[in-house]
């Protein structure tokens, strides 16, 4: 045998692992020995295979899937170390939104023991409205406000326009009296999944090619329950400042999240307009539960707004204009003034106290 090669036991040691996660490792392709003896079966290893082995097992601890960590140890340092960035950014995302099903399921189960008799009942008014824009040759938006329930749905591709309308519609059953009870996070998962074989319906044959964003607001009497996919965007005006709510699922974002893209190389870059997730049935939207107080200003908007009107000036038009009206009005206005380059969809609603009969 080779001076440099060791055998299982003693390169265990040295690489602080067990020599049952180095038999693991050959087995799933992750570090192969550098020598098997043909007729005992033992294995031996090279001196130099020390740092991959650690390295393989540090990936591990880090819960790395085996098929990526199989890709990283086949790459040159500066490249790993990239691609474990990536990684760490796929982890965070998932783990941001995991978080906030977390929450919203706690607060559903608390809301179920305790009495909410103190909480004062609050309302919406509301206004929602969709505008061509100066550029396309049809409105492929749809955007709905009612007193339970807001939505924007931005169609893309040849058969977009039914199917952002397909989607809201599906929707639309929260907001009537024969919205069914229950769980907050049951009736917009249900209420989801209805808008998502619906919109698979509307663009029958059109396949990847068309589909939906959609972000909606569904409206308890004290708070609001998110439903997000795709890069339109929910904000809240609260306290003068301007907090946007939702993640766009772009794949510009996805990269500027990775770390391989600059926000101001994003807003330039030939893909930026390329959804991640659509409402499709195997992208998994964001849910999210949030407390409304009165003087809260909600807006919901498509892309044709958020692209061309920057937050300041966003923030600016919320906060100048009396009623939900007179906001959307002005927020599509300013949409228009910068080119109306896409379809813009608005829906602005104040949160407010009852007025007593
Ligand atoms: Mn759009």
């Amino acid at each position: 045998m080779r001076e440099d090669m060791l055998t299982i036991g003693a390169f265990a040691k040295a690489g602080r692992l067990s020599p049952k996660a180095l038999r693991l490792y050959d087995e799933l392709d992750l570090l192969k020995p550098g020598r098997v003896d043909p007729d005992t079966g033992y294995r031996y290893y090279a001196v130099a295979q020390l740092e991959q082995a650690r390295l393989v097992a540090w990936l591990r601890r880090l819960g790395m899937p085996l098929a990526r960590i199989r890709q990283v140890c086949a790459l040159r340092p500066a490249e790993a170390a990239r691609e474990i960035r990536a990684y760490w950014a796929w982890v965070e995302t998932e783990t941001a939104a995991r978080r906030d099903l977390a929450e919203f399921l706690v607060e559903e189960l608390s809301a179920v023991s305790v009495s909410r008799k103190d909480t004062t009942m609050l309302e919406l008014r509301y206004c929602a409205h969709s505008d061509r824009g100066l550029v396309r040759p049809a409105n492929q938006d749809t955007a709905y406000a009612g007193s339970r329930l807001l939505a924007v749905a931005d169609g893309f591709g040849p058969t977009g326009r039914p199917a952002s309308s397909a989607a809201i519609n599906a929707l639309r059953i929260l907001d009537t009296p024969e919205a069914p009870t229950g769980n907050v996070l049951n009736l917009l998962d249900d209420a989801v999944r209805g808008a998502t074989d619906a919109v698979h319906d509307a663009v029958d044959g059109d396949g990847e090619d068309a589909g939906t964003t959609l972000t909606a607001l569904l409206w308890t009497g004290s708070r609001l329950a998110l439903v997000h996919i795709g890069d339109s965007r929910a904000y809240v005006l609260r306290g003068g400042g301007l907090f946007r709510i939702t993640d766009d699922h772009t794949v510009v974002q996805s990269l500027i999240d990775e770390g391989r893209l600059t926000p101001e190389e994003a807003a330039t870059h030939p893909q930026r307009m390329l959804l991640l997730k659509a409402l499709t049935p195997t992208a998994t939207p964001d849910l999210r539960l949030q407390d409304a107080e009165p003087g809260d200003r909600y807006l919901l908007c498509s892309d044709g707004l958020s692209r061309v009107v920057p937050d300041p000036q966003i923030r600016h038009l919320l906060t100048s204009t009396p009623t939900p009206d007179t906001a959307v009005h002005a927020l599509i206005a300013a949409a228009n003034e910068a080119g109306g380059p896409d379809n813009i969809s608005c829906v602005v609603a104040d949160v407010v106290a009852p007025t007593t009969p």
